[in-house]
């Protein structure tokens, strides 16, 4: 007895592990430098950690009431409708909700390339099947209504990620509108905000007041610290509403995640210093690492180091985890998260000295 026919689900390749690699190299993890997955380097908020902590004791019950007041309170912040937040176990949860909401088996999506390779296999769980629009090295991988409309045929979902993991390009609020614009009436367009505390420009959720075609996902896995709890959600159309509750599985989030987001939303401080130590970081980046670097609005910084897997290994063997971008189809490239300053810099000396050594090889 086997599964059903998975051959075109490619497994998604994560950002490497600090346990993990500890284990193989026989390192100490305290010694370790993460910045492989795009994590907050402060961890979560303390309040959030103490939400956590007085949860503990009721973890026996289903996660009504914190739930609906997440929803609740999230509509609030964004100008929402309740029915409009589609509560989720990380953004990839929202992400299959849309995909099983909107999709019929062999409908078509369209994503990036380079890109989250999570929205592709999201659609192919759901019976749909994927195209690609391709951003490009040589204009900075540039995100315009051009490069997307230019490969559109009419798919169910087109993606569009602001700031884009792992380019860190953005699109900007006029492309949006254009490209919601310029697709069929029953195309649906999906703007993920993953990194979008990070970015200076507005968010897209305020369209929803005048589009009816634009979802836009955010997660508190980036700018909130609490990746390992899996909490995210979408914003949706207003038209759709009781589609949620059609679509979604029993308590899509846990008590704990969400109790902890609650918590993490009223802790503005904390994102604060978490966004400004990132926009310090890409300039660090920027101006002292020894290979080009693309712009980034995101948490991160791509750069160009010629042979990716070999520079990530050597990186790793002297205590820092970057990304290796291989799988994301840029051999050349490596995908450093923002740290604290001192990560920050640790990074850029490791990185340096690596690149020394490659180009006297
Ligand atoms: C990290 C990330 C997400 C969502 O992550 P979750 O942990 O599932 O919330 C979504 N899109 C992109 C582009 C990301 O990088």
């Amino acid at each position: 007895m086997q599964p059903r026919d998975l051959s075109d689900h490619a497994p998604y390749v994560p950002g490497r592990g600090t346990e993990e690699v500890a284990r193989e190299l026989g390192l100490d993890p305290e010694n370790l430098t993460k910045l492989s997955s795009n994590e907050n380097p402060f961890g979560p908020s303390p309040k959030a950690v103490e939400a956590v902590r007085e949860t503990a004791s009721d973890i026996d019950v289903y996660p009504t009431t914190s739930h609906a007041d997440l929803t609740e309170k999230l509509a609030e912040k964004w100008n929402l409708a309740p029915e409009q937040v589609w509560v989720s176990a990380g953004a990839d949860g929202a992400l299959d909700y849309l995909a099983r909401a909107m999709l019929e088996p062999s409908d078509r999506i369209l994503t990036p390339t380079p890109g989250f390779s999570y929205y592709g296999m999201s659609a192919r769980y759901h019976h749909g099947e994927v195209a690609e629009y391709e951003l490009t090295a040589d204009n900075d991988f540039a995100q315009t209504p051009e490069t997307v409309l230019e490969f559109y045929d009419g798919e169910r979902i087109v993606y569009l990620t602001t700031p884009h993991n792992p380019t860190g390009s953005e699109f900007s609020r006029k492309d949006i509108r254009e490209i919601a614009e310029s697709v069929d009436d029953d195309t649906l367009v999906v703007v993920d905000e993953a990194y979008g505390e990070y970015s200076e420009r507005p968010s897209s959720i305020d369209l929803l007041d005048q589009y009816d075609n634009i979802a836009v996902t955010r997660t508190f896995s980036k700018a909130y610290g609490i990746a390992g709890l899996r909490i995210g959600w979408a914003a949706v159309p207003e038209a759709w509403g009781d589609t949620y509750a059609r679509v979604n599985t029993p308590f899509a989030a846990n008590e704990v995640a969400c109790r902890a987001a609650l918590a993490a939303l009223d802790d503005a401080e904390h994102v604060e210093k978490t966004v400004e130590t990132a926009a310090w970081a890409r300039e660090y980046l920027h101006d002292n690492l020894d290979a080009p670097t693309y712009e980034s609005a995101g948490n991160f910084v791509l750069a160009e180091v010629g042979d990716a897997s070999a520079v990530a290994e050597a990186s790793q063997r002297e205590g820092v985890i970057i990304r290796d971008c291989s799988s994301f189809g840029l051999p050349t490239c490596v995908r450093i998260s923002c740290g604290t300053k001192a990560g920050t810099k640790k990074a850029v000396e490791v990185l340096n000295s690596i690149l020394t050594e490659v180009a006297e090889a």
